[in-house]
């Protein structure tokens, strides 16, 4: 046990512990994992705890163990610790956006940029945990004051992905802490160091021991027990559909609440009116920034065929000059994919369409001379809607142009994969965006700017596949992590005195 993260020097390099109980503690086993980064992995970020079920319980108890206290403390006492923990984060933002760059492999500009967001989030819910949350109705008796509350549920599961290593995990935790829930944190294995500086930066502002446990260990390891133990009572998940509908029978089974956030296979249409320099700049920020590993990333660009060609070759060019290489460098734009897995698995979707016949417009493969998990920018043209590339989510610097007659057939082919996450449209006509926003079946819609990027103060969340049809952040978060308690207050009778 120690008072900071870091337990001890291996080689120099930093062996980092689970936080459980108020305390930064080694797993239970003993056991830690190297993590490497994906755009050097000759680079050991650090060691980190392998957890298992014995950690996963020791937090548990520690949320559990903590949460009448928490829940107890006013709005305005968890509200200041919240604000205390964003003003620690924005002093360290240089550091940890450089640490999320290293660790996952968006560029630096992208890793500050999501640390920015984490500080955001911490100081919206400081605010919004002071904003009236209850209702006051009429009664059909003049005499009773009938009221609503909402109260926390208790401990909470977060379980998060690695692709937005701080903004998620934050966009959950900070929420559940605000409204006055424990939390049990399960970060991705692969960016574990993001997770220990938002949780580092909460415990320095004074949140009591319990309140938040961080569990680093695999999903199989740490994330199962956690789903499966009758404290927790409910589970917020961000991932891939196979885990997250797994998880989900596992936790509804026994009761828990929970929320799903899941995959997309988003599509930007551009009509033939669209102001195309601004659609090309658009499609290819949406589709290849963090080299396609949003959730929120444009996949498909689905162009009337009066202007496909045209917008094709122009993606193409802008797409064949995007830098690639060390995204700590102000010169990079793409960085490397997460892991070598996930760069043989993107490279291989990439060759298997090529050796099918569909025709590359840019990228294919992967850069020379580079050590790390990159692959090249890509572009197919003349897609077929109902391919792998046109229905599959690839997670990487891969956009599909399917051509298309007119803008009917451009929002059943939007409309035809089993996510409905994000959605964009390019034109100048108002009735056509009028039109799609009303027929697209997505979460989050956007007319003439990208399928990614998402503020942090409004709700969040897909249709269809990408979602459990809760959303997230903003006031939205208050329907997962509170429960509604209806009070019917009347007065005494009179005593006739
Ligand atoms: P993933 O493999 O499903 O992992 C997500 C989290 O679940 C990780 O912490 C993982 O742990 C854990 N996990 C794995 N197996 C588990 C199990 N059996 N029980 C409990 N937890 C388990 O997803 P990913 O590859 O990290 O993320 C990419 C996916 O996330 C994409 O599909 C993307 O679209 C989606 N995503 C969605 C949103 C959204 O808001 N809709 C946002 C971002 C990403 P390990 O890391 O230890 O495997």
């Amino acid at each position: 046990m120690t008072n900071g993260p870091i337990l001890e020097q291996r080689d120099g390099i930093g062996v980092y512990g689970n936080y459980i109980g108020g305390e930064w503690t080694s797993s239970a086993s003993g056991d830690t994992s190297e993590n490497r980064s994906p755009s050097n992995p000759d680079e050991v970020i650090g060691h980190f705890a392998a957890s298992d079920e014995a950690d996963v319980a020791a937090a548990v108890a520690a949320a559990d163990g903590a949460f009448a206290g928490w829940s107890g403390t006013s709005a305005i006492a968890r509200a200041n610790i919240l604000y205390k923990a964003s003003e620690i984060l924005a002093s360290r933002i240089p550091e940890v956006g450089r640490d999320l760059s290293r660790e996952e492999g968006k560029t630096l500009k992208e890793g500050i940029g999501e640390t920015t967001r984490a500080v955001a989030i911490l100081r919206y819910f400081a605010g919004e945990i002071q904003q009236p949350i209850g209702e006051h109705y009429a009664s059909m008796n003049p005499s009773t004051l009938l009221f609503t509350l909402r109260e926390p549920l208790g401990v909470c599961g977060i379980i998060t992905p690695w692709n937005f290593p701080i903004a998620i995990p934050a966009w959950k935790i900070v929420p559940a802490l605000a409204f006055g829930n424990t939390v049990v944190f399960k970060p991705a294995s692969l960016t574990p160091l993001c997770a220990v500086h938002l949780t580092q930066a909460l415990a320095e502002a004074g949140l009591p021991p319990g309140v938040l446990n961080l569990v680093m260990g695999s999903g199989g390891a740490v994330g199962d027990p956690l789903v499966a133990d009758d404290r927790v009572v409910a589970v917020s998940f961000t991932g891939s559909d196979v885990v997250g509908n797994e998880m989900k029978k596992v936790a509804s089974d026994r009761g828990a609440k929970v929320q799903l956030e899941l995959g997309g296979k988003n599509p930007a249409i551009v009509l033939a009116d669209a102001d195309l320099d601004h659609a090309v700049t658009q499609v290819v920020n949406g589709a290849m920034m963090s080299s396609g590993q949003k959730c929120t990333a444009t996949s498909r660009a689905i162009v009337d065929r009066r202007v496909a060609a045209e917008l094709t070759e122009r993606l193409g060019a802008t797409i064949g000059a995007l830098s690639v290489g060390d995204p700590l460098l102000d010169s990079t734009q793409i960085g490397p994919l997460i892991s070598a897995d996930a760069a043989d698995r993107v490279a291989g979707e990439i060759d298997t369409a090529r050796q099918g016949g569909t025709a590359l417009a840019a990228g294919g493969g992967r850069p020379d001379g580079l050590n790390g998990h990159f692959v090249n920018p890509t572009l197919f043209s003349d897609v077929s809607s109902d391919s792998r590339l046109g229905q599959e989510e690839l997670f990487g610097p891969v956009l599909a142009v399917i051509p298309v007659d007119d803008v009917d057939e451009a929002i059943a082919v939007a409309n035809s994969v089993r996510f409905g996450l994000s959605a964009s449209l390019f034109t100048r006509d108002i009735s056509r965006a009028l039109e799609f926003i009303q027929r697209i079946q997505a979460g989050i819609v956007h007319v003439n700017s990208e399928t990614a990027g998402a503020e942090p103060h409004v709700p969040f969340g897909g249709y269809k596949g990408s979602s459990s049809y809760s959303r997230e952040q903003g006031k939205a978060s208050r329907e997962f992590y509170t429960q509604v308690k209806t009070v019917y207050f009347d007065p005494p009778p009179s005593s006739g005195a």
